[in-house]
């Protein structure tokens, strides 16, 4: 039996933070979070191995709360991690303070680490400045069992949402995002279905509206929004959200467009408001064709109409390719969920790709693409490890790897050229006629590079070894993380 608010069970002191996911899971299940652990695992299955290597899971819900307006967000966690994920916070320009309540060994087992959480909230949750409190459970206070679901749900008008982000139960930052994204937009249904809610600050078109899933370059949604006027539909409010109030005018579409296909919490309260979900996503011919039937279809518009949308969105984007054709081998890997979309435009635009990793898990949204990129003859690798990254590339010999920071890492070190996926993706647009020039511009530019890394790998292999300096200084490096 659950205590009532305001007192708490002594939580069991969990395993430190390098215990181990089997002995930090158990913690977590002997404390309670059973029912917890249960729905990561089927929200975010693993496999084939446990966990792709990534940062600490948690910095993507911590993102999503801090980019929003009006949203305090609070960390409660071991001092380490609080600091590195405010560290990469504020390198990423969050602009932000990002709340702490430490604990120590002591206040874990008595249970007031729950009462410093709780006065923490109570001395945040000011209505003038905040929409709403979000508070994370990281991996040790997961483990311990801390009840964030114990807290009251709003202190005076300030909604309060606690979340668990253990990285032993959360495979990827990418995954983080939808546990926060997917808890605000349940709050906010049950906020809508009670009654009236606030409007967004921008006007909203009016028919039926598209939701798009997934954090996007910004010139993409006007773009994706040019592609389906002519169907008479328009786009709203994009997830993650940036304001509370624009929660509900999410929720308020026709369709959900699941472009990121890994926003599975979020997904769900579509489907609990009666909203159909629509996979993949308008990049290059082939796709954007398949995605506006998909969309047309599921928005009840007739196929007369259907097509003319399609003829004006897909001549600009067949130009374009004609235009700027590509001609490299490539492999492509990263953790942002648009890996497959990616690898579909260059490979119509002529590229050829034997090799896709993912970290990301297979889910039904990205299922077209998957199946497209098979019948290409690419092989799709979910959950990909850095290992299968690294021994696809070799055994591909691509013009140019496209991947996480430590696959282009090894690409350099034998000569290839390559480019972080994250830096190339985030940085432009992937949608539409803008993405077709985009991506392949990239890729043209990048594989000139390859005389050079082999002059350079060259020159050092010739090179003696060098005597190692009496001490050197580490300077932080930009990992890429979106
Ligand atoms: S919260 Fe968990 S996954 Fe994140 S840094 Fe701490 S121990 Fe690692």
């Amino acid at each position: 039996m659950s205590p009532p608010d305001g007192t708490v069970a002594a939580a069991k002191p969990a395993a430190g933070c390098h215990g181990g996911t089997d002995t930090m899971q158990q913690a977590a299940r002997a404390a309670g979070k059973s029912a917890l652990l249960d729905r990561l695992a089927t929200d975010y299955p693993k496999g084939p191995h446990d966990q792709p290597q990534s940062m600490c899971p948690a910095f993507g819900a911590l993102r999503v709360g801090l980019r929003m307006r009006r949203v305090a967000t609070i960390l409660s966690g071991s001092a380490c991690c609080v600091y590195g994920l405010t560290f990469t916070s504020h390198f990423y320009g969050a602009r932000r303070s990002v709340g702490y309540v430490p604990f120590d060994s002591e206040t874990l087992v008595t249970g007031q680490l729950f009462e410093d959480i709780r006065k923490a909230v109570r001395e945040t949750a000011r209505p003038a400045d905040y929409d709403a409190v979000v508070i994370i459970n990281l991996c040790v206070p997961t483990a311990s069992g801390v009840p964030l679901d114990l807290l009251p749900k709003e202190i005076d008008g300030v909604r309060i949402i606690g979340i668990d982000v253990p990285g032993f139960g959360v495979p990827t930052h990418a995954e983080a995002k939808d546990v926060l994204a997917g808890a605000m937009l349940r709050y906010a249904r049950t906020e809508a279905e009670a009654g009236a809610v606030a409007r967004p600050r921008t006007e909203l078109a009016d028919g039926q509206r598209v939701t798009l899933l997934g954090e996007l370059f910004p010139a993409d949604p006007p773009g994706v929004a040019a592609m389906l006027a002519p169907m008479g539909l328009a786009i709203g409010p994009q997830l993650p959200a940036r304001e509370w109030r624009d929660l509900y005018a999410a929720l308020d579409c026709s369709i959900a467009a699941a472009v990121h296909p890994f926003y599975t919490a979020s997904v769900r309260e579509f489907a609990a408001a009666g909203r159909a979900v629509v996979g993949s996503a308008p990049v290059g011919e082939a796709a954007t064709a398949d995605w506006l039937d998909a969309i047309g279809r599921a928005a009840n518009i007739d196929a007369v109409t259907i097509d003319r949308a399609k003829a004006q969105a897909l001549a600009p984007i067949r130009a374009v390719m004609a235009a700027n054709p590509v001609n490299a081998r490539m492999v492509v890997s990263g953790y942002e969920g648009s890996e497959l979309l990616v690898a579909r435009l260059l490979i119509e635009a002529g590229a050829t790709i034997p090799y896709v990793g993912t970290a990301l898990p297979r889910t039904e949204w990205s299922d077209a693409d998957r199946i497209w990129l098979e019948e290409q003859g690419t092989h799709v690798q979910y959950r990909a490890s850095l290992e299968q990254d690294i021994a696809a590339m070799r055994e591909v010999k691509p013009d140019l790897a496209l991947g996480t920071t430590p696959l282009v890492q090894a690409a350099k070190e034998i000569g290839t050229p390559a480019v972080y996926f994250t830096n190339m993706v985030s940085a432009r647009p992937v949608f539409g006629a803008a993405g077709a020039a985009a991506l392949p511009a990239i890729v043209a530019a990048q594989c000139k590079g390859r005389e050079r890394f082999s002059r350079m790998v060259g020159f050092f292999e010739a090179a003696p070894a060098p005597t190692p300096p009496p001490r050197t200084v580490t300077r932080p490096v930009k990992a890429e993380v979106v």
